[in-house]
């Protein structure tokens, strides 16, 4: 408002100046000099402190503005100036329709008309014809800017509920964040997801209906000073004034509405957070409650100086990528290899994976650190020998499939390595990925028509049932190493990888045992049907050459472990390819 308001003064002073200035002497010039003086201070004013006035002292200056307008045509009549002055009044009919309701439109409407009627009849400033003409452009500027506004108002609102959709928050959120931002302001992301259920079984009219209900109801519950919104498909924001205890206080009155499970995360707003990042933390801590099920819900905690520490080490160059092969079950030729990152802190000294990914999980560093393994195993595999198939397959942590870019990133570190889609594998940790999330199953749905494949990893070990398996987009199963430990010396028997490797087959899904220490484990798992092996008897993560060497024509033997000597003598391998 400030800005619009502050162009329009500015252009309004600016014509006066320019018309008084460069026509030849009249008796009023000085006159009309002060006036247009007064609308270009007032128009570097708006533009300096415009922000803090409210929206009713906007609306207030109108009337003092057509004032000036007056001023200026009664002063100049018989002169063309009186038109020129005339002219600006489309720009406050733009201003008004553009940020005012109907009726406050009529009131200030019907002053121009009045205005214009005076200034030809009364004072005779103006010809007939530039009078009918203004009514004219004032009416198509007032209803275009209506409609206009109208328009980009309703793409700001989710039709179903009535309440502003993910772009309104957006708006909301970022012009809160620009005045002084209050400290105290929490952003809290509700999952109405499993009110739905009973209600999706009705169909989608009852689910409508049910979301419509939830909507009202909560909408009374806010309370004012708090603004609720449908964030996504069953998920609502609402952002609230007062800190952590006003936001927890919200949160229970809606969840007595609701009836029934709805898991929570909150963010409360940090020195430097812009909207996005709010978003993110608030996002991350839906997600988090929603792996832990029930009404859950979780705050999110500043994690902003471990986040600045991994930061650090990753420009100071303490991460790299180690591969670890991976073969086929068949005949212990190489197929490609894991990339698994490493770290080695100056400060600590080599760090493993399994202690520092949790807290880049939890403070969302996970997002860079895996783009950027991502980036690196793509560019590394795309430089491999090209006559042999081979594949790359890289960690990818469930909490980044939730983020809108992770798509793109994924498409351009193929186009920035040329690596072929179909040489990349995905693989995701079934107990991080939130098979409730419709975004991210659909990110994985849309990576998998490029060609990419999608392995679950350690399988068997996170909290999967049978549905939720089948609603994974997937292609690879690699069964954690946990159950091939338990394949000791003159085991014969493996139960769950039987299960699992006969699953995969009906579900049409390859296998990879991880884990492989020794030959009877390979000799077993070969038995059940795996189809590829990976494990420290095929070699341990280390430098890509080892894998570039092991792809070369006729370098079969480099990497191979017993098994690869005489893989016939192992047992029937019933690996499909
Ligand atoms: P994972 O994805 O299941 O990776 C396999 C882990 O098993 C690796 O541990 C690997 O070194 C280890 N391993 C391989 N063969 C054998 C074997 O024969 N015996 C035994 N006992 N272990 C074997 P590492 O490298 O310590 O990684 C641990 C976990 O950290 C990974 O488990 C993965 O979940 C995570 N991780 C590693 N790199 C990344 C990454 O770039 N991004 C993400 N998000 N997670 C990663
Ligand atoms: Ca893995
Ligand atoms: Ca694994």
């Amino acid at each position: 408002m400030a800005r619009l308001a502050s162009v329009c003064y500015l252009t309004g002073g600016l014509v006066g100046f320019l018309t008084a200035w460069l026509v030849p002497a009249w008796d009023e010039r000085a006159a009309a000099l002060v006036v247009s003086t007064v609308a270009l201070l007032a128009g570097v004013a708006i533009a300096l402190f415009g922000a803090r006035l409210s929206v009713r002292a906007f609306y207030l200056a109108i009337f003092p503005t057509l004032g000036l307008l007056a001023v200026q045509m009664g002063m100049q009549r018989g002169h063309a100036e009186a038109v020129a002055a005339a002219l600006l009044l489309p720009l406050v009919s733009m201003f008004l329709h553009a940020f005012y309701d109907h009726r406050s439109c009529l009131i200030a409407d019907t002053a121009v008309l009045v205005l214009l009627v005076v200034a030809w009849v009364a004072w005779r400033a103006l010809p007939v014809a530039i009078v009918g003409t203004l009514v004219c452009v004032n009416a198509v500027v007032a209803s275009v800017t209506g409609w206009l506004v109208h328009t980009a108002a309703e793409a700001e609102t989710d039709l179903l509920t009535g309440l502003p959709n993910r772009r309104g928050l957006n708006r909301v959120l970022r012009s809160a964040l620009a005045g002084d931002a209050d400290h105290r302001l929490v952003l809290v992301l509700l999952d109405a997801g499993p009110l739905r259920s009973p209600a999706a079984r009705d169909g989608t009219a009852a689910e409508d209906g049910l979301l419509r209900t939830l909507a009202a109801g909560w909408s009374a519950e806010a309370g004012s000073g708090t603004v609720l919104a449908r964030y996504g498909d069953t998920t609502f924001a609402v952002l609230v004034r007062g800190g952590v205890p006003a936001a927890t206080a919200t949160l229970e009155r809606l969840r007595a509405v609701a009836g029934g499970a709805v898991p929570a995360g909150t963010a409360r707003w940090e020195p430097g957070d812009d909207h996005a990042t709010l978003v993110n933390r608030a996002e991350s801590a839906l997600s988090e409650a929603r792996r832990a099920g029930g009404s859950a819900t979780v705050h999110h905690e500043d994690t902003s100086g471990i986040a600045a520490g991994f930061e650090a080490a990753l420009d100071a160059g303490e991460f790299s990528v180690a591969y670890q092969p991976i073969v086929a079950a068949a005949d212990g030729r190489v197929t490609g290899a894991e990339a698994l990152v490493r770290w080695s802190s100056r400060a600590r000294g080599p760090i493993p994976p399994d202690e520092f990914i949790p807290d880049a999980e939890r403070c969302g560093f996970i997002r860079t650190l895996d783009r950027w393994v991502l980036r690196t195993a793509c560019r590394t595999a795309a430089s491999w020998p090209a006559g042999v198939p081979s594949k790359i397959t890289v960690n990818v942590s469930g909490r980044e499939l939730d983020q809108p870019d992770y798509y793109d990133d994924v498409v351009a570190a193929l186009a920035e390595s040329g690596l072929a889609a179909e040489r990349l594998v995905l693989e995701v940790t079934e107990s991080t990925l939130d098979a409730d999330s419709v975004a991210a199953l659909e990110v994985l749905r849309r990576l998998r028509t490029l060609g990419i494949r999608i392995a679950i990893d350690d399988f068997g070990t996170g909290y999967s049932s049978l549905s939720r398996l089948h609603r994974l987009p997937a292609d690879i199963l690699k069964i954690d190493r946990s159950f091939v430990a338990a394949l000791g010396a003159g085991e014969e028997d493996a139960p769950i990888v039987a299960a699992i490797t006969g699953l995969a087959r009906t579900l049409g899904l390859r296998t990879v045992a991880e884990g492989v220490e020794d030959q009877h484990q390979a000799d077993v798992l070969r038995r059940y049907g795996c189809d590829e092996f990976q494990g420290w008897l095929y070699g341990r993560a280390g430098e890509p050459e080892r894998i570039a060497a092991a792809l070369a024509p006729g370098a079969g033997e480099r990497l191979s472990g017993p098994s690869l000597r005489s893989p016939a003598s192992s047992g029937p391998s019933r690996g499909r390819s």
